[in-house]
């Protein structure tokens, strides 16, 4: 290669017309540079193969930039595009075993042989010159490791890889003006769960919803407003469930007196309530398989955490004491004292706040779909916790959220994520 030039110039040269390179493109920021400068010397076309982004809403988001910029951004060159559809099968099955090495380790070796494999098939199925990738634009890959990946599938293939190293010429710079200037979708982490998880696990705050999230006690709230309004006398009808499910136990509890004409006096009914709640937290309430071992290890970590709950919040306490969680964080804040719900994300700006991070660095932990759409919509990242109770809402939880855990253990021990 020659000196400063991030790629084998001479291997453009021909008689006069411009040779076939298929470019790897892991996204458009990261092609943008790279096209702007190898459109110079070759016939280009940029192929969108990666099976390790996660989730496919993402893939897709990422697939349709890159096409996009392919379109648009040079007005006198055609780049053509060649996408695949989402398989992400393909990475599992790489990835497998390596789900907890560090990004930059043996699981980024098989990921770049994977898409480099897949692209080198491609160009010497569609008779290229030369195929080679944008991966080495990013400060975080090596490009040595990168070339001699991609140089031995070239000879199992019988088409040239193109050596290169983008990042030279203040390749990634250029990228970053670029993806600026056409105002390009950009991620914060590499793109599979792995590293997304990883990123996760660099926030400085965690944001914890208590019920259904850390406690196992969902089915109890299932159960308390038919429960407590048939204790008072009234007939439950089958939407009280839905109806009182953003509310605080205290709005709840107004609403049974108003909705049902019950007899008793508020205050009775709070009473009725309250130690019922009591009782569940100071008795009954386990933790979710795997909380007490990841409380432990963000704490290791030095992420600072809360709890920010609608549920009343001095039996919470009393839980998290009894169940020998308490030394894990800074406060437990819920939303009867910021006078809202979790239909709004004023509690969860109020914790960020009150833990000293910024929204950006604060991971929002939550199980139910309403709550998990309105940490998304105010701009927090979010881990879905499963629970039962919201199965019928899946398909909300998936579009909202960042990740979707079983066990928040799975951030960490990843081989189940
Ligand atoms: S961190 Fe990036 S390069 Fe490494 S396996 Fe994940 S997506 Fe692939």
């Amino acid at each position: 290669m020659k000196k400063n030039i991030p790629f084998d110039i001479s291997a453009s040269e021909g008689n006069g017309s411009k040779k076939k390179l298929l470019l790897h493109s892991c996204c458009a920021p990261c092609s943008s540079s790279v096209i702007e400068m190898l459109a110079q010397y070759f016939e280009l076309t940029v192929l969108y193969y990666n099976p390790n982004i996660f989730p496919e809403s993402e893939f897709n988001k990422r697939r349709d930039e890159q096409e996009r910029f392919c379109r648009e951004f040079l007005k006198d060159t055609k780049i053509c595009f060649a996408g695949t559809d989402y398989r992400s099968e393909e990475f599992e099955k790489t990835a497998k075993g390596t789900e907890n090495a560090p990004e930059g380790g043996e699981r980024c070796t098989r990921c770049f042989a994977l898409r480099l494999e897949e692209s080198a098939k491609y160009a010497k199925e569609n008779r290229f010159d030369f195929f080679t990738t944008t991966l080495s634009v990013s400060p975080l890959k090596d490009s040595d490791r990168l070339n001699t990946i991609g140089t031995a599938l070239g000879k199992k293939y019988g088409v040239e890889y193109l050596v290169s190293n983008f990042k030279k010429q203040n390749g990634y710079k250029r990228s970053v003006e670029l993806s600026k200037e056409f105002g390009m979708y950009r991620q914060d982490f590499c793109g599979c769960k792995y590293s997304l998880a990883e990123r996760i696990m660099q926030a400085k705050a965690f944001i914890f919803d208590a019920d259904g999230t850390l406690f196992d006690t969902m089915s109890f709230y299932e159960n308390f407003a038919p429960n407590t309004v048939r204790a008072m006398g009234g007939e439950p009808k089958p939407e009280l469930r839905e109806q009182i499910r953003s509310m605080t136990v205290e709005d709840a509890c107004r609403f049974f007196k108003k909705e049902y004409n019950l007899p008793h006096p508020v205050e009775e009914i709070q009473k009725t309530v309250s130690e019922l709640v009591t009782k569940l937290y100071c008795e009954i309430a386990t933790l979710k398989p795997g909380v007490f071992e990841f409380l432990q290890e963000a704490k290791k970590r030095g992420i600072k955490m809360c709890i920010a709950t609608a549920s009343p919040k001095e039996p919470v306490i009393q839980g998290v004491e009894r169940l020998g969680i308490d030394d894990c964080f800074e406060f437990v804040v819920n939303c009867a004292e910021l006078n809202t719900t979790k239909k709004e994300s004023k509690i969860y700006e109020e914790a960020a706040k009150m833990l000293g991070a910024d929204k950006k660095d604060a991971v929002v932990f939550e199980d139910a779909h309403h709550a998990i759409v309105t940490a998304k919509k105010g701009g927090f990242k979010v881990v879905a916790v499963r629970e039962d109770t919201e199965k019928k809402y899946a398909d909300i939880i998936y579009e909202n959220s960042d990740i979707f855990v079983d066990s928040m253990l799975h951030l960490v021990q990843r081989e189940n994520l």
